[in-house]
């Protein structure tokens, strides 16, 4: 990596190295223009994140994002270019099971089936764009079935409560490449996809830049680190969280902040653990949706067999519940005595928290920007279409479109 001086004029600098401001990093390198990527962490990734376990040879766990799908066409095209698409392995298939009075039951001992019958015809006539998920799905698919089943499963999809969510936002149709496995995984965790991205042509990254403030700086851009270093840019992406984005926005594009002041950010205390296989008694699943124990949802790592471990991701809601008391829980629900642990680790995510309406919150933030900042400044993010990876780079491609032309 280069060592910058406070002289240094960059073409462009992302702030955020996850996978929104990656991917701007590399659309804006296929369109010609060199890119820095800032993260303060040390690592890149941000909610893609595989853990391994300091002593458990190669075995991982998803921390936060644990799958890809064929539908994710910006993410096959950037894997296909960086040369990751070869490498994907299928997901062994697995059921979801509900935790629910201190059970894990079968997902389809939680459905109404005739409300279901029921209420589906009317969810096509619904306005998907305009409904909270709570009005939407507990219309269209019936409002017991919301209640018991799929309130929970939504919920455990985005780590938050999401009946006020926009139903929009949460799964989007996009079309499928059927030369593309349906879901799938890498041999050593969906993090290579970012470490790959991060060592691709015409993207540098400095890991450990905190970026502090972002202020206007003769018709470009001026960016404070916490380390006390100064960087100067012609175009900057910011790729961070609303909180993070709002307290940058604010001298260079005032209006925008007070539209990303208004969406909240859920807080979740993500829980792995790794057992030896022979201490669970536990059929293979997918993992558990959680409809009144302490933790959101669980994902099991059993979508990629290990010969010698099993691995569990538990969110819980953050700042709830203590070390000991996450990993009770978690054992309770695996049916297996504390003492049987073989490692933890503890992950700190971060996901948005939209709301209906926030399709107008998007528009007035793209107005303000756009009149600040002309072409010279894009946001990106998991909180403009959807949180999931594609809708992550769906918008990175859009905003690069409006900052280099078409490339
Ligand atoms: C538990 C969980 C499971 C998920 N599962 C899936 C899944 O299976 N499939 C799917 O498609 N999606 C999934 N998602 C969603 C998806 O992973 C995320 O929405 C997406 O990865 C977010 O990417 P991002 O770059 O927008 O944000 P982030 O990943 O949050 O990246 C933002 C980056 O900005 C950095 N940053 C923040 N402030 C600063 C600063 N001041 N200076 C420098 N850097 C800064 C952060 O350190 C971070 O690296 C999941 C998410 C979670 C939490």
């Amino acid at each position: 990596m280069n060592q910058l001086t406070s002289s240094d004029v960059h073409s462009h600098i992302v702030i955020g190295g996850g996978i929104s401001g990656l991917g701007a990093a590399f659309f804006a390198s296929r369109a010609g223009t060199p890119s820095l990527v800032l993260e303060q962490d040390d690592r890149v990734g941000g909610c893609m994140n595989t853990r391994s376990f300091a002593g458990l040879e190669d075995f991982w766990v998803e921390a936060g994002s644990h799958s890809c799908f064929n539908s994710y066409g910006h993410l096959l095209t950037i894997m296909e270019e960086i040369g990751t698409l070869g490498q994907i392995q299928a997901k062994a298939k697995a059921s979801y099971r509900l935790w629910r009075s201190s059970k894990r039951v079968s997902i389809l001992s939680a459905l109404h089936p005739l409300e279901l019958i029921a209420s589906l015809p009317r969810l096509r006539k619904l306005d998907k764009e305009a409904l909270s998920v709570r009005e939407y799905y507990g219309q269209g698919l019936g409002r017991k079935n919301y209640n018991d089943l799929f309130g929970p499963a939504f919920r455990s999809v985005i780590c938050q409560t999401a009946d006020d969510y926009p139903a929009a936002a949460l799964f989007r149709k996009k079309p499928r490449r059927k030369d593309v496995l349906r879901s799938f995984t890498l041999p050593s965790g969906l993090a290579e996809i970012p470490q790959a991205l991060a060592q691709s042509k015409g993207i540098e990254v400095r890991l450990g830049a905190v970026v502090d403030a972002l202020s206007p700086d003769a018709g470009g851009y001026r960016i404070e680190l916490t380390s006390g270093e100064t960087l100067r840019a012609e175009r900057v992406t910011l790729a961070v969280p609303p909180d993070v984005a709002t307290r940058l926005l604010q001298q260079v594009a005032p209006a925008a902040a007070r539209a990303t002041g208004r969406i909240g950010v859920a807080e979740i205390d993500s829980l792995l653990l790794a057992f030896d296989r022979k201490d669970l008694n536990l059929p293979r699943m997918a993992g558990l949706i959680s409809v009144d124990g302490p933790f959101l949802s669980a994902v099991s790592r059993d979508f990629l067999d290990h010969p010698r471990y099993r691995g569990f991701a538990f969110h819980f809601p953050g700042g709830r519940l203590e070390a000991e008391g996450q990993i009770a829980a978690a054992c309770q629900a695996l049916d297996v005595a504390p003492a049987k642990v073989a490692a933890v680790r503890h992950e700190r995510n971060r996901l948005p928290s939209l709301r209906k309406g926030h399709w107008d919150l998007v528009v007035e933030l793209d107005q303000a920007l756009a009149s600040a900042s002309g072409s010279s400044m894009a946001v990106t993010g998991n909180w403009f279409l959807g949180v999931s990876i594609e809708d992550c780079l769906t918008r990175s491609h859009s905003e690069m479109t409006r900052l280099f032309g078409r490339f």
